[in-house]
């Protein structure tokens, strides 16, 4: 039973990682970015009111993303753990999620903080915009998603810091570097690999 979050600015990384970090540790990977993208896709009613703030990098309201993110926690697959990407991203967010996992007698394991400084997650961004061709990766809206990030989401790390379950990871560097700087971070706490993991 390993509940973990990922948290860090656009282009640091936490999709790659949360991928990676879902098949070593057993969980369901679960990153409200692609929900949202894919109910974009789909044309949904929630991907119609959320794509504006999407395209605009603006967070969409925590009234839909919470009522999203309990639903999808619900679901049996998260009852032996889950790892969160890119939620909660706003104190209400926080407080939404306490509560669930209060409402469960449970709580979070660690909340991984990937670190990079915002020059460079521009230019992978920027990357990014050519390979995957993302809406919100043109420049001005990625470096609005950093100053919503700095603003709304960066006091989280003080919330979880004060709470004893933070843990700041360089996230510079080749992507199994990263990955073996997490997975040695969480031993040191005690939270071990699935067994099935191929590391
Ligand atoms: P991401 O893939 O995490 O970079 O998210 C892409 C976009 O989806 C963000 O810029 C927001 O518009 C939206 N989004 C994803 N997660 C959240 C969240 N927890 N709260 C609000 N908006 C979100």
């Amino acid at each position: 039973m390993t509940r973990l979050l990922l948290i860090g600015p656009p282009g640091a990384g936490k999709g790659t990682q949360a991928v990676r970090l879902a098949e070593n540790y057993g969980l369901p990977a679960i990153s409200t970015g692609d929900i949202f993208r894919s109910n974009v896709k789909n044309e949904t009613e929630l991907g119609a009111k959320a794509k504006a703030y999407m395209d605009a990098g603006d967070n969409v309201p925590d009234s839909l993303t919470n009522a999203l993110i309990r639903d999808r926690l619900a679901e049996r697959d998260c009852e032996s753990g889950f790892l969160l990407d890119g939620y909660p991203r706003t104190t209400d967010q926080v407080r939404e999620l306490d509560e669930f996992l209060a409402g469960h007698g449970t709580a979070l394991d660690a909340v991984i903080e990937l670190v990079a400084d915002p020059d460079v997650v521009v230019e992978r961004l920027r990357k990014r915009a050519g390979d995957q061709g993302r809406s919100d990766d043109d420049e001005a809206v990625v470096r609005h998603r950093l100053e919503v990030y700095a603003s709304q989401t960066a006091p989280l790390v003080d919330v979880y810091g004060g709470r004893g379950v933070l843990v700041k990871i360089d996230a510079l560097g080749a992507i199994d570097v990263v990955t073996a700087r997490i997975t040695d971070a969480l031993a040191e706490r005690g939270i071990a690999l699935a067994d099935r993991s191929r590391l």
